[in-house]
């Protein structure tokens, strides 16, 4: 059984934020932020790929209301939503979880490096197939 698997059976202790039928958020344990939370769902996905589109949509819904509550109450100013995917994206715990990390200052320490265009874009259409 992975962590979160063991952490929503209540083997493993975690402070939880927020608890339904299909759904548990906790704090993360490392605290990016003050108030740095996973939202997963409590059946087992590797990863958001892997679930059905309307169970990660209701997950996203999760986030978002859990979101609207704790980001005002923490007094922060805004927040990052984000999910790793695969071990090449820094996914650590192979159970798929969304991560609410609250800002409260541009700045903090925190950065997402959106590097400058190094790509054909109409290649990398083409690359897309969609
Ligand atoms: P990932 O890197 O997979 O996107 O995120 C995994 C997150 O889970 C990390 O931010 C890490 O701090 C958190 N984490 C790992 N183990 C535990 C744990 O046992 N309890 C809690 N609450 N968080 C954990
Ligand atoms: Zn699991």
């Amino acid at each position: 059984m992975c962590i979160f698997c063991e952490i929503i059976e209540g083997n493993i202790p975690s402070k939880k934020v927020y608890e339904d039928d299909k759904f548990l958020a906790i704090l993360d344990i490392s605290q990016t932020t003050k108030g740095h939370t996973l939202v997963m769902p409590k059946k087992h996905y590797d990863n958001f790929l892997a679930m059905p589109t309307d169970e990660f949509q209701e997950l996203m819904g999760k986030a978002k209301e859990i979101s609207e509550k704790i980001i005002p109450s923490l007094g922060a100013n805004g927040c990052n939503v984000l999910i790793n995917t695969n071990a090449v994206a820094g996914q650590s715990v192979m159970h798929t979880h969304v991560h609410i990390i609250p800002r409260y200052d541009e700045n903090d320490t925190i950065r997402f490096l959106f590097q400058e265009n190094k790509y054909d874009l109409d290649e990398v259409l083409r690359s897309m197939e969609l």
